[in-house]
């Protein structure tokens, strides 16, 4: 609850204080002119469908600049996280009909204020003019971060969940996109798919800011 009141000054607080490029620290804006252009003009990461991990587009490599910016992203800015959204919206020939965030557990949620996910698939809906389902996936279990986990641990970890929201009927039958912030071993993603391959949607793909190699 406290974080939830915090966040307006904390977003109050990156208006106020000297601004500093998120990905390279370079003074100015928050994602400055020569890495928004290296973002734009990197070429989509790929990764083919493997077992029940579906298709994954990511906006790059989690590295360097771009790691720091989804690490702010992440933690600190949530408007940043819809800018990158925009980013990678514009990169995606495929479309979607519908977009939809792995969703954070409401206690998460309380805890830093916003779903980064929720506003990076904001700013990929915007680009694609798909809807964005905000609510399409819930988590029923408060699960460590997987990030705290070895590899080998993830998958157990977030099985069982996430279930589908209220709005089951506005999936069958259309391409969903399911969006994550980092994709690592890709555990998170097959668990939101298989949640949603039970609304019978046409196709379940993922998108992601960066991609771990
Ligand atoms: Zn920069």
């Amino acid at each position: 609850m406290l974080a939830t009141l915090l966040q307006p000054a904390k977003e109050l607080m990156d208006l106020v204080a000297p601004l500093r490029c998120a990905a390279c620290a370079a003074h100015g804006p928050l994602l400055c002119s020569n890495c928004r252009a290296l973002f734009e003009r990197a070429a989509l990461f790929r990764r083919r469908r493997a077992g029940d991990v579906p298709p994954v587009a990511g906006l790059g490599g989690y590295e360097g600049e771009l790691r720091r910016a989804v690490l702010h992203a992440k933690f600190r800015n949530a408007s940043l996280a819809r800018e990158l959204g925009i980013m990678l919206g514009k990169k995606l020939h495929r479309n979607a009909d519908c977009v939809v965030p792995v969703p954070l557990h409401p206690a998460r949620l309380h805890q830093r204020g916003y779903n980064q996910s929720a506003e990076i698939a904001r700013g990929i809906a915007d680009a694609l003019g798909a809807s964005l389902m905000a609510d399409g996936l819930r988590r029923t279990l408060h699960t460590r971060p997987q990030r705290e986990l070895r590899l080998d641990q993830r998958r157990r970890n977030v099985a069982g969940a996430f279930a589908l929201g209220p709005q089951v009927e506005l999936l069958r039958g259309k391409t969903v996109l399911v969006v994550d912030d980092v994709l690592t071993t890709g555990a998170t993603i097959a668990a939101c798919a298989c949640a949603l391959v039970s609304a019978s949607p046409r196709s379940v793909s993922a998108a992601v800011l960066a991609i771990k190699r």
